[in-house]
């Protein structure tokens, strides 16, 4: 290791003990995962047996205007989040042998799902799970980043601007519907692009620091074909506050096994 390797880890605020815990985290076994847990998967219960919830926002539902109407909050949350709830429930019910698995060991390995509901529990547990986290990432008063997180991110990409163009970037480009997310990987900040309602935990390319959606119904009532636009408006809403602490917990839980 270099001298200004060393310099960025002091930058980064990564002592010794957080280095421990991640080179940790890549020795355990599947069977006793757990770092990344509180992060990655906040809300989810710890078998598929107990009642999903929807939680609650933080805000009103027209909080965050002019940048994303109440409109599309009501729609988003109460609807389309609630479906995907829904569904995960009907799933379950008609197939009690998964009632008992931890959602997270599901996340973590779809192959513990009957193949024949697998793509269905990915769909509807990923779109619990994302949409969970994607709430949190917002709101309107926002407050600044945290010195550990400028500064990883000043070492991944050179600047905040550089950083949002390039998540931006990532969600233009994801063809139909998906997300763009700012990832830990182990060693940096990166950007990561998902289809449908994949999150970066599910092939382990990363847990996920901020994540936004990118699907249709996220922006189409105020931006229609705009997505663009929607993404430039929704870092106005970025609650850089609960991204600073989730990059925290980040790195004191690890990342998944590989
Ligand atoms: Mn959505």
């Amino acid at each position: 290791m270099n001298a200004s390797a060393l310099d960025r880890r002091a930058l980064l605020g990564l002592s010794a003990a957080s280095l421990g815990t991640l080179a940790l985290s890549s020795q355990t076994t599947r069977a006793t995962y757990r770092p990344g847990r509180t992060t990655a998967a906040a809300h989810l219960q710890a078998t598929l047996a107990e009642p999903l919830a929807l939680p609650a926002l933080n805000y009103p539902t027209y909080a965050l205007e002019p940048h994303i109407d109440e409109l599309t909050m009501q729609i988003h949350h109460d609807k389309h989040h609630q479906a995907y709830i829904d569904n995960l429930a009907m799933l379950v019910a008609d197939h009690p042998e998964i009632a008992g698995l931890d959602p997270f060991e599901i996340l973590l390995d779809f192959s513990l799902v009957p193949e024949a509901i697998r793509q269905s529990v990915r769909n509807n547990l990923g779109g619990h799970l994302n949409h969970s986290f994607f709430w949190k990432l917002m709101t309107p008063q926002s407050l600044d980043k945290s010195d550990q997180l400028t500064a990883a991110v000043n070492d991944a990409f050179g600047s905040t601007e550089k950083m949002q163009a390039a998540v931006s970037e990532a969600g233009l480009k994801r063809f139909g519907s998906g997300w763009t997310w700012l990832v830990w990987t182990g060693a940096k900040l990166d950007v990561i692009s998902t289809p449908n309602q994949d999150n970066p935990i599910m092939d382990r390319t990363g847990v996920p620091v901020l994540g936004i959606d990118v699907w249709e119904h996220a922006y189409y009532l105020k931006y229609q074909n705009r997505r663009a636009d929607y993404l430039s408006a929704w870092w106005n809403v970025c609650d850089w506050y609960a991204v600073s602490q989730i990059f925290a917990d980040v790195l004191s839980n690890g990342v998944p096994d590989a």
